[in-house]
């Protein structure tokens, strides 16, 4: 419980920080509120900034409330940082057959899931603000995700390989490739690359089909460094996971915002994050209790599917271009 409680406070601090490096990435381009004073046009100073975290940083020279945006942002870090923590700790949400790291997870991956939570915080915050996933957020993440997963080689969700489709599984349990039992860092490194490629690849897929199709770019390059990062960080299957639940969080929040606020709302980013930080909290459930598991061990249904989803994206392209090129009289 103490722990809990440290995490959530951890994560409120970040949360602020987040908010404080979107606006250093951002401002004066854009006038976020934050570090520069809407009023009077100041810069309020860096230290009462990261200083000031509950409340929104009024301006010491005109006295101009600031906005509750960075605030907005801290809370939810810090609801985002319990749950997670608590659905790793006590939920046993990760926790699979197959993996068995040495370390606890507490020292090691929630650590490193954490810092994940936190740049995806970052982005969600610039994409929201400006429909920019900037390079200097996705570039130090990507790093990160791939060198720590070398160095410890036990972070993976799930390792590289596993094949559950044999008979020998039902006799002596998942066949894991013998070389990954004796080289943890290397499969760590192979592990973390796989799910680089995977998110990046497939997303830039989509952004050369949808270019095509529609004759406008419309999935922007920010869209395919963030699915490399998150790739880094989860591997490749959680990865797939993420580009198939993306869609329905941006049909579920995108519908309600609509709805809610009258506004349209086009950044694809944050979908991708929350959708990320859905498939880390409930990976058990995936892979146990619907079975991934099965489809995962057998690449060529893999390859069906990734195909299949694909070919469903660029039908629904091909429908949304027909739609837009429809006289707008034919369509009151
Ligand atoms: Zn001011």
């Amino acid at each position: 419980m103490p722990f809990l409680i440290f995490v959530i406070a951890a994560g409120f601090a970040a949360g602020h920080i987040a908010a404080v490096w979107a606006a250093l990435l951002l401002e004066p381009e854009v006038p976020v509120g934050l570090r520069i004073c809407r009023g009077c046009r100041q810069q309020i100073s860096f230290v009462r900034l990261l200083l000031t975290m509950a409340v929104p940083v009024t301006c010491p020279a005109c006295r101009q409330a600031g906005r509750w945006w960075p605030v907005a942002a801290s809370t939810l870090t810090a609801a985002a940082f319990g749950l997670l923590s608590w659905l790793m700790l006590e939920g046993h949400c990760q926790t699979v057959t197959e993996v068995r790291p040495a370390m606890a997870l507490w020292q090691n991956r929630l650590p490193f899931h954490l810092i994940f939570v936190f740049l995806l915080t970052t982005v969600t915050i610039t994409d929201l603000l400006d429909y920019v996933i900037p390079d200097s957020i996705i570039i130090p993440g990507v790093c990160l995700a791939v060198a720590f997963a070398f160095l410890s080689g036990e972070l993976q969700l799930i390792h590289v390989w596993v094949n559950w489709d044999d008979d020998y599984v039902k006799l002596y349990g998942p066949y894991l490739p013998e070389w990954m039992k004796h080289h943890q860092h290397l499969h760590g490194l192979v592990w973390s690359l796989c799910g680089l490629l995977t998110g990046a690849g497939l997303m830039w897929a989509a952004r050369v089909g949808a270019h095509l199709i529609l004759g406008v770019p419309a999935i922007g390059l920010g869209d395919v460094t963030l699915m490399a990062m998150i790739g880094a960080f989860m591997g490749w299957q959680p990865t797939l996971c993420v580009l198939a639940i993306a869609p329905l969080v941006g049909l579920v929040l995108g519908l309600g915002g609509r709805i809610l606020t009258g506004r349209s709302f086009v950044a694809f980013g944050p979908y991708l994050c929350i959708a990320a930080f859905i498939v880390l909290c409930i990976w058990r459930l995936l892979w146990e209790g619907i079975q991934l598991k099965i489809i995962f061990s057998h690449w060529p249904t893999i390859a069906g599917m990734v195909a299949g989803a694909f070919a469903a994206f660029c039908v629904l392209l091909v429908g949304l271009r027909i739609f837009r090129s429809l006289p707008a009289e034919r369509l009151r």
